[in-house]
């Protein structure tokens, strides 16, 4: 039997009646084409990682360019996220009595 538990909260979902939600998420490196200019295009990027290959340097590790993701969320947890996907502090508003 597989078991689903929150990805948040930790909560089991296997026999929970009213389901869970699964978030899936796509996260993809978006490169301006237009900011590319024919010299871009002409450099030969292999010489220069030849040449960083005999100094002996360190090739900088590479961000892989996209990614996904899938979550499991308990039905609180789902309400909680779509209120806030971003998870960013929300600015509070404070009202004086006037
Ligand atoms: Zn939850």
């Amino acid at each position: 039997m597989i078991r689903y538990s929150c990805d948040m909260c930790g909560k089991d979902l296997t026999k929970v009646q009213e389901g869970r939600f699964v978030l899936k998420m796509e996260s993809c490196a978006v490169i301006p084409t237009e900011e590319l200019t024919d010299e871009d295009m002409d450099a030969d990027h292999l010489e220069e990682i030849g040449e960083l290959l005999s100094r002996g340097e360190e090739l900088p590790e590479p961000i892989p360019s996209a990614r996904s993701f899938s979550f499991d969320l308990c039905h609180f947890c789902h309400a909680k996220f779509l209120a806030n996907p971003l998870n960013v502090q929300l600015p509070k508003f404070d009202f004086s009595e006037n």
